[in-house]
């Protein structure tokens, strides 16, 4: 998972600025890297490096990237390594032009076509699957870079939602089972993509309407023009409901904030537990533990405190530190908890690392019972469309019964909401479920 910006603009010559923005609303979809190039009157300007928004951009930076076009980046690391090369957009010159370009999502065949495409002499720069495509658009583009576009797409296998930048285009495509999100939106008169509607409130830009799975929109000085090529049917990924997504995002017209109110009311409705107050896990478990208050009739409390200052880079405590118990992350409201039933509403279980040292936390602050109620399935498969989805053997519910993790935890008592409940409040069937159901839209061969 990560996030994409991209705007085509006939007038502005700042369109950094409103990327910077959009950026900054996606910061949640990854904070490894953060890049934005621009179309400077027919020269690509970019600059991209660790960090979060606000850290990799200064003043000076963003004074320099001036253009009409311009695409960003935010990276959230499923393949290669924390390095500068790896940070978006990718920015290639060759004979026809210069590209940039930015991905969110994964190319699945991307060893085979890299080994091809290094036998015949392409040169690679990172360790991204995402660089064999920039190389197959630069191999296939003869006359038009829209067909060439569209040649690279049918050559790689993935998800994907992109956005492609040349010297007077602005090029946006969604994978053909739209598992990767992407979004239109327009900003005055200009247009504007995004990977979620969050973006466009930030700036002010409207919604106008989700990129169709398969679909390919160029936008240049003569508007907007919508190529479908290569759609499959409808199977966005359902963690983006689950969890990725910001809950003031609409994703396929659907409210993710809604979605999660509702996966508490069917979890309420599936796993019913008398209890003195219902607590989220922050942040994610929050909405759907007021969903779950709402249909029980139990009051919803704030149970655990996020500290929201902790970036990725904080410096691990030492020894005597942790010994003594340093709340870096997460507190108790002891206040709330002490000597009550609790139910504990989570968006889903990994590792089960978080949630075990959840648990002792709240049984240290007086918990009289703890249950715990997880607004989505157990995930049993690893993701290799997008997400960093651990191996097999680190997700818990590969390999442990609901008995033992209940036991290993140490809770009164721990159910998962159904995948036939987290479809009813998501809204339809049309989901990738493979992390859940092992039923992935695209094979991993
Ligand atoms: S396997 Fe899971 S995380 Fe990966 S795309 Fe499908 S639903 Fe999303």
């Amino acid at each position: 998972m990560s996030g994409v910006v991209g705007i085509y603009s006939k007038k502005r010559n700042n369109v950094s600025k409103v990327i910077y923005y959009g950026l900054y609303a996606l910061q949640h979809r990854g904070q490894v890297s953060t890049g934005i190039a621009v179309n400077n009157n027919g020269f690509v300007d970019y600059f991209k490096d660790l960090g979060l928004v606000h850290e990799v951009f200064s003043t000076e930076v963003m004074e320099r990237l001036r253009g009409n076009i311009g695409i960003g980046h935010i990276r959230y690391a499923t393949i290669g390594d924390t390095t500068t090369t790896n940070a978006q957009p990718l920015v290639v010159g060759y004979k026809r032009g210069a590209l940039a370009l930015a991905h969110d999502g994964a190319v699945v065949n991307f060893e085979k076509l890299r080994d091809e495409l290094e036998d015949q002499g392409g040169i690679f720069q990172s360790q991204l699957d995402t660089e064999v495509i920039p190389n197959l658009i630069a191999r296939y583009h003869k006359d038009s870079v829209e067909d060439a576009v569209i040649k690279a797409l049918e050559t790689i296998r993935g998800t994907y939602g992109l956005v492609m930048m040349t010297t007077d285009k602005l090029i946006g495509a969604r994978d053909p089972y739209g598992v990767k999100p992407l979004s239109l939106g327009k900003f005055g008169e200009d247009y504007i993509l995004a990977s979620e509607t969050c973006a466009f409130d930030t700036i002010g830009a409207e919604f106008i309407r989700d990129v169709e799975p398969g679909e390919i929109v160029v936008i240049d000085e003569n508007g907007l023009k919508s190529i479908n090529k290569d759609t499959k049917g409808k199977r966005p990924c359902l963690f983006e409901i689950i969890y990725f997504a910001r809950p003031d995002s609409k994703l396929d017209s659907k409210s993710i904030y809604l979605s999660r109110i509702n996966a508490g009311k069917e979890l309420a409705r599936e796993s019913a537990v008398d209890a003195d107050i219902v607590i989220g896990a922050p942040d994610s478990g929050t909405i759907p533990a007021i969903g779950y208050a709402e249909e029980s009739g139990i009051p919803y409390a704030e149970g655990l405190i996020k500290n929201r200052y902790v970036g990725r880079t904080f410096i691990e405590p030492t020894q005597e530190l942790r010994e003594q118990g340093v709340r870096i992350k997460l507190n108790v409201l002891k206040e709330n908890v002490e000597g009550k039933r609790v139910i504990l509403v989570d968006d889903s279980i990994v590792r089960g690392t978080t949630i075990k040292r959840t648990i002792e936390m709240l049984r240290n602050a007086g918990a009289k019972e703890i249950h715990v109620r997880i607004s989505s399935p157990p995930v049993l498969y690893s993701c290799h469309l997008g997400m960093d989805s651990p191996n097999r053997k680190n997700l818990i519910a590969a390999q442990m019964s609901k008995k033992e993790i209940k036991e290993l935890i140490g809770v009164d008592s721990l159910e998962y909401l159904s995948l036939e409940g987290l479809l009813k409040a998501a809204g339809g069937e049309e989901f990738c479920t493979g992390c859940l159901s092992g039923n992935y839209p695209i094979g991993i061969r």
